[in-house]
């Protein structure tokens, strides 16, 4: 099953985010797919807010990964972009799997210029600029995990959970 939900502008994408960021448990890793601004560090923004994060992501785009904490426990966020890296090579060499390994939810924007250094068992999210404030998520869960954060997805963002 691949969901589509479409957000119609920055606000909503977030809240997007948001809805998705509340399901999120350790080792659930989000790729994300898309061209520059179609809108992944501002899903990631909302993902970390559900989440718990305080404080408000940028895009890393100069460090391979961000690291944030919440207050209520010891978990992690990572927040990778793999927008500078060559491929998966690369990304191995950097160290992906070591934050893919600790504990913690992995996000990677860009994921798809790395794809072979990701598990297989992931939510693809893949986002596109479909006319001006408007952008569609393409949602492709693999793996037992990535269907459970889907299901009901679009019912909570339509209810406004
Ligand atoms: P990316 O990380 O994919 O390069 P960003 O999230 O940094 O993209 O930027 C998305 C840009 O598109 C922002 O300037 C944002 O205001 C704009 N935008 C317009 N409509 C939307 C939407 N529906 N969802 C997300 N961003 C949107
Ligand atoms: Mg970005």
């Amino acid at each position: 099953m691949t969901p589509v939900i479409v957000t119609p502008g920055p606000e909503a994408t977030e809240r997007l985010g948001e809805c998705l960021g509340l399901r999120l448990q350790s080792g659930d890793v989000l790729c994300l797919s898309g061209d520059l601004g179609a809108g992944k560090t501002c899903l990631v923004r909302g993902l970390a807010r559900g989440w718990g994060v305080i404080d408000h992501p940028t895009s890393p785009t100069f460090m391979l990964v961000n690291e944030y904490r919440r207050e209520r426990d010891l978990s992690r966020f990572h927040h990778v972009d793999a927008y500078r890296l060559q491929g998966s090579e690369d990304a191995k060499s950097l160290g992906l799997e070591d934050i893919l390994d600790a504990a913690g939810v992995v996000v990677v924007e860009w994921a798809e210029r790395i794809r072979d250094a990701l598990p297989d068992e992931a939510l693809w999210i893949h986002i596109e600029d479909i006319g001006e404030d408007t952008r569609s998520f393409c949602f492709e869960p693999v793996g037992e995990r990535a269907n459970a954060l889907v299901a009901g997805l679009e019912e909570a963002y339509a209810a406004g959970n």
